[in-house]
């Protein structure tokens, strides 16, 4: 087969942090295809199809690329942020576990992007100096019990917690419930990062603390980020933002 197929990350919206290899494969795909949104985000190309879908079709969006590059295409599937940090990366891979097994000759291809939590990060500091995880709050593919489970696991592990995918409408209250567990767990004048829309025209970042954390404060375009126990801010003159940092070394004092 000939078709090549490539998932690329776009970055969380500034150009400046898109990679030259995802602009490049952006550039040269016969057929893009991803969410609406996302597409928006790459320019037109006379001659480029685009084949935009709704967010909730990823493995359809998957097997319509698959297709597509088995007919001999250069597809380019995009993700938002990294595409392979709970996005199409793994979808394309679903869909081709499942798929045809012809599909397993094809050239397919990963481009890794700057995904949110690392964004989100650069923006206040370094707040994941020490160790971290991340975690999805979505419950559309996993029960609530697992993510509850992993949360008070990496809440015990003392990791700094980036929070993907917090709230939407669908899923009301799994913020402030995720958010109620870590206050029984950590102290309450731990930072939290409520880190909204980075990198675009609209963005918003706050650091509270996981004492006066309101969950209505995030939408589905914020990245939530709990801090460890060492995770500490720096205060500057004039009332800015302080930095928020995790030292390197567990338990150092400044
Ligand atoms: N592949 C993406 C994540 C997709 S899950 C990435 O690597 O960033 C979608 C979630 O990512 C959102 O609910 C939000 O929590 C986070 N997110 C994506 N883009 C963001 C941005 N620009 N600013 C803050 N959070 C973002």
């Amino acid at each position: 087969m000939t078709g090549l197929l490539t998932v690329v990350g776009l970055g969380p919206g500034d150009e400046r942090w898109l990679t030259p290899a995802a602009a490049h494969a952006v550039a040269e795909a016969t057929d893009l295809v991803g969410y609406g949104p996302y597409l928006d985000r790459t320019p037109e190309r006379p001659g480029q199809r685009r084949h935009a879908s709704d967010n909730r079709v990823e493995v359809d969006r998957a097997r319509l690329a698959l297709e597509i590059a088995a007919a001999g295409g250069r597809v380019t599937v995009v993700s938002g942020g990294d595409p392979g940090v709970f996005a199409m990366a793994a979808a394309v891979f679903e869909a081709l576990e499942g798929g045809d097994p012809a599909w397993r000759s094809l050239d397919i291809r990963v481009e890794p992007g700057v995904t949110a939590m690392l964004a989100a990060a650069a923006q206040v500091g370094a707040p994941l100096g020490g160790d971290f995880c991340a975690l999805s709050l979505s419950d559309n593919l996993k029960p609530w019990e697992v993510i509850e489970a992993r949360l008070r696991a990496a809440l015990a592990a003392d990791f700094v917690i980036a929070l993907y995918n917090p709230i939407s409408r669908a899923r009301p209250w799994q913020l402030g419930r995720a958010l109620d567990i870590a206050g029984a767990l950590r102290a309450p004048a731990t930072p939290v990062i409520l880190a909204r829309a980075v990198g675009r025209a609209d963005e918003r970042v706050r650091i509270v603390t996981l004492g006066t954390a309101d969950p209505g404060a995030a939408d589905m375009a914020t990245l939530v980020m709990i801090g460890a126990s060492t995770t500490r801010l720096i205060e500057r003159p004039g009332g800015g933002n302080p930095f928020v940092y995790t030292p390197r070394s567990y338990g150092a004092g400044p």
